[in-house]
């Protein structure tokens, strides 16, 4: 079995910059990267909106320079997930998917989110035949096709702004009479002469023999003005939020309603002692790379308060 003073789980900004400060601080730690090293950022275009980059910079970019400024620093890590860990006592006993097992006197959790999709039989259907998750992972196999985009938040016109431009024509299918993003972000919608919303829509099922040819959508559902029609498509990507990554905590920290772990405002402590929670797994409203990343250095300062 390893030791560690802090085991960092995930690495997202948050994780990553946990292990900066950390490995400054002069703390023993080990990050645990999980299934997709660098997280969500790893699956997006460019970001404009984190300081210091000045025309913006890929999510890839962004994370491989976080990654190789902990790596510098000092932070070992281990590409492997977290299955379950032991919070009942100290030190915290966490198993890994390789059997091996890392006992630890502090925890920073740091696992993010992941996206959600509407529940639809259908689409685990199609898996892979037509629905996704992630524009910028599998936008390229539509290219000159026709997609949808579920979902009026920022992600949903990212999503639907970045396939506009591999895409024939992309239809988003929003369930208000209104989008719920940036007004910037709508603006950039209303440019884009290929995309087309669906106001007042829902989808309430796929169609198509070897992948999706179709989608079953409902117009003001459960109104008496309700009107079901199919539109024909060739992808069907999901951008309707996200669910964090908390199962392998098995119902050992306090989450709040929609499962975010609920922290100890304004330091980053959750219910159980020595553990700490930092990002989108713990953020319920800003989701931004920079607060997470603020989170990750505020945690790592939790954590050597805490070791003393
Ligand atoms: P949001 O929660 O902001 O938006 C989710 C969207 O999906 C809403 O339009 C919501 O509809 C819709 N939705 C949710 N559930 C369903 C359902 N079951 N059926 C149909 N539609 C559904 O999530 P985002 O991922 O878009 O954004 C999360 C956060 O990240 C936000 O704070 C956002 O601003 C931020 N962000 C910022 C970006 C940037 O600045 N570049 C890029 C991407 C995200 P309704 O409105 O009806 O609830």
């Amino acid at each position: 079995m390893e030791t560690t003073q802090c085991l960092i789980i995930g690495s997202g900004p948050a994780g990553y910059t946990a292990g900066i400060y950390l490995a400054r601080a002069g703390v023993e730690h080990m990050l645990v990267e999980g299934a997709l090293a660098g997280g969500q950022l790893t699956q997006t275009t460019t970001i404009e909106n984190f300081p210091g980059f000045a025309e913006g910079i890929s999510g890839f970019e962004l994370m491989e320079a976080m990654r190789n400024q902990a790596k510098r620093l000092g932070t070992p890590m281990q590409s492997a997930i977290i299955k379950s860990i032991d919070l009942s006592n100290r030190p915290f006993v966490a198993t890994l998917d390789t059997g091996d097992t890392i006992a630890a006197d502090t925890v920073i959790v740091a696992t993010g989110a992941s996206p959600k999709y509407l529940g639809l039989d259908d689409e685990r259907k199609y898996a892979g035949m037509g629905v996704s998750a992630c524009a910028t992972c599998d936008g390229f196999f539509y290219r000159k096709k026709t997609v949808a985009v579920v979902g009026g938040g920022d992600t949903a016109c990212e999503e639907a702004q970045y396939l506009s431009s591999l895409c024939a024509k992309v239809y988003m299918i929003v369930r208000k009479d209104h989008l719920r993003a940036t007004e910037a972000m709508q603006q950039r919608i209303a440019e884009r002469e290929n995309i087309e919303v669906l106001y007042n829509t829902n989808a309430v099922g796929l169609y198509g023999n070897n992948g999706v040819e179709g989608a079953h959508l409902v117009r003001f559902m459960g109104t008496d003005r309700e009107e079901r029609f199919d539109l024909p498509i060739d992808g069907f990507f999901l951008a309707i939020g996200h669910t964090p990554n908390t199962s392998f905590l098995n119902g050992q920290l306090e989450l709040d309603a929609s499962g975010y772990i609920i922290t100890q405002a304004p330091t980053t402590a959750t219910n159980v002692p020595g553990v700490f929670a930092a990002g989108d797994v713990a953020d319920p409203r800003y989701r931004q790379a920079i607060t997470a990343a603020a989170s990750g250095a505020r945690a790592a300062i939790d954590v050597k308060d805490f070791l003393q």
